[in-house]
């Protein structure tokens, strides 16, 4: 039996740049995946003729340039384009935009009050000096405080520099930032609800906490420290959808040299003597490998594909322990033509960017209560965009795609599994607050998709369908992601890696947690490592 250097479970974009930079290291690699598609959470799926679905996944901003350069992924097809603005509808019929123009932007504040829209300029300035630390951090492996190794004495000496570079105020204001809640990060610049409703969504996507918990800064900069052509905290739409994202990578793999197997899910990792052989197939078919990396999520690595006889006690435990919450779903729409929202003039570059639908602090608190008490939002929060505006190849020439991703949506209904009428219900509770503000929305639906985490899980096989593989509060990040002791791709199993959203730095469409995977694991074969470096904050 052929035994490759390395199998890579699970073709989604991190597994695809694990395997990419492996094989181009010259090493045999073979990339497995469970469905008859690539991509995971990050594809474009034709799910009526001509109609690309961006599934999962919809904007792009947090992929590394260096990644992007590195695989040339310009090459095999990878076009992302920067959508326009923002806007947040207002139940009095009034709207808040959120313009790239910073002229129009300071304007638009300054509609609702002169105060925020002169403080806007400081909550820029000190967001961006948070923005700017981690964004440096993201292609590093995170350094073990724990250990004694010259690399690791030599990271954290970089954070600690790093952290005194940024001045006194600001070392003192990092503590406060990274475990306060994003609405009391918002009080200190803002009065008015409106604008601290917009500002606060980015703090609760894809989180298990509400916009006064505790945390929800640090998620807010999470969706701050992607880039658009060097435009950082700029989104962006890739042509062809998310899928582009994975099939970009997949090309540069296969140009590589890499295989790719679909429709050939692992039921088990296989162990002897403590080091891993290769995985078992759900057809039976065993396929041996040096060394094995997981792209799957941790809780699915470690405690679905393995045997727990094979893993220390502790370890175990901790995998058990770790939060992975299924929060957020997704109402994926063809529209038979553009709708109309009579509250922002026509021609607006706000439909080019993202909407939402709901303008309190409060509602926004709220929503999470719902969640809380174990059902969908019934105000939900909704990041609506129309990506056909910008790339009109998703759908046949006149019509649009719309995605709609909703935060909050439970893995369970109270505790048991969703049943199709609150499948239905909760896609109607999307269509109908959206068509608070749109007349004509309804009557342009040609089909759509609901996907609540169950789905998630059930399709993308994420644990919960939680959409970063597991929260991204201070408990979970760094040197303790996914476990203590194992933050740096490596398992207490020999010759296992992890390389999926479930490690430093997380979840989002990123590339970052497969490229340092990949990083060590051409150092300990003792390889010429093929991951370029770290770009800087800049
Ligand atoms: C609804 C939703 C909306 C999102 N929106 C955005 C967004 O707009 N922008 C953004 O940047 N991020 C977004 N995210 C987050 C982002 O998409 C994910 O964090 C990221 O795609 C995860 O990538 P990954 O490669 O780590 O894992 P995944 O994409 O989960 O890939 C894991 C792969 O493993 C495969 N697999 C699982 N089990 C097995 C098995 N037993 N055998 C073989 N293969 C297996 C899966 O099929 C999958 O292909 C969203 C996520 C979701 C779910």
């Amino acid at each position: 039996m052929k035994t490759y250097d390395a199998i890579i479970v699970g073709a989604g974009h991190n597994g695809l740049t694990t395997a990419a930079f492996l094989a181009k290291s010259g090493l045999d690699v073979v990339c497995v995946e469970k469905n008859d598609y690539i991509g995971g959470a990050t594809v474009s799926r034709e799910m009526y003729k001509d109609w690309l679905y961006s599934s999962c996944s919809y904007v792009c901003s947090l992929l590394r340039p260096e990644i992007y350069r590195g695989l040339e992924l310009h090459k095999h097809g990878l076009q992302v384009t920067p959508f326009g603005g923002s806007c947040q509808f207002m139940e009095n019929g009034d709207y808040f935009g959120s313009y790239h123009d910073p002229e129009a932007a300071h304007r638009e504040r300054a509609r609702f009050s002169r105060h925020d829209a002169d403080a806007y300029e400081r909550y820029s300035a000190d967001t961006m000096r948070q923005c700017r630390f981690i964004r440096d951090q993201l292609l590093r492996t995170a350094p073990d405080p724990t250990s004694f190794k010259p690399k690791d004495i030599k990271g954290l000496y970089e954070i600690g520099m790093k952290f005194m570079e940024m001045g006194e105020d600001a070392m003192y204001e990092s503590i406060r930032f990274w475990t306060m809640s994003v609405a009391e990060y918002l009080d200190e610049y803002f009065e008015t609800d409106v604008i601290k409703t917009t500002y606060s969504g980015s703090g609760i996507i894809g989180t298990a906490l509400g916009v006064y918990s505790p945390g929800t800064a640090y998620v807010l900069l999470h969706h701050h420290m992607g880039d658009v052509d060097g435009n950082v905290g700029s989104w962006g739409v890739a042509r062809g959808g998310m899928g582009a994202v994975a099939n970009s990578i997949a090309g540069a793999f296969q140009m590589y040299g890499g295989e790719l197997r679909t429709e050939s899910g692992v039921d088990k990792i296989m162990v002897k003597n403590g080091r891993a052989t290769g995985v078992a197939l759900e057809s039976g078919e065993e396929i041996s490998a040096r060394l094995v990396v997981s792209a799957m999520d941790v809780k699915r690595t470690f405690l679905n594909c393995m045997d727990k006889s094979d893993l220390p006690e502790t370890f175990y435990k901790r995998v058990e322990n770790f939060k992975l919450r299924g929060t957020s779903g997704k109402v994926n729409i063809a529209l038979d033509g553009m709708p109309t929202f009579p509250a922002i003039p026509e021609g607006s570059t706000l439909y080019h960017g993202d909407m939402h639908f709901i303008d309190s602090m409060e509602r926004m608190e709220r929503a999470y209560d719902d969640w809380k008490a174990g059902t969908w939002s019934k105000d939900p929060y909704v990041d609506m965009v129309i990506p056909t505006l910008t790339d009109p190849t998703m759908a046949p020439p006149g019509k649009h795609f719309m995605s709609c991703f909703v935060q909050y949506c439970p893995y369970e209904i109270e505790g048991r599994a969703w049943t199709e009428p609150e499948r239905e219900a909760f896609g109607k509770t999307i269509i109908d607050q959206i068509a608070n503000y749109s007349p004509d929305f309804k009557s342009l639906i040609l089909h759509y998709e609901v996907r609540t985490p169950a789905d998630i899980e059930d399709q993308i096989g994420i644990t919960e369908g939680n959409i970063f593989h597991g929260e991204l509060t201070m408990d979970q990040l760094l040197f303790n992601r996914p476990v203590p002791g194992y933050a740096q791709y490596r398992s207490p199993i020999s010759g296992l890696y992890m390389c999926g959203s479930s490690t430093h730095p997380g979840g989002g469409v990123m590339s970052a947690p497969g490229a340092n995977a990949a990083r060590e694991i051409l150092a300990d074969l003792n390889r010429t490592n093929t991951v370029p470096e770290n770009f800087g904050d800049d």
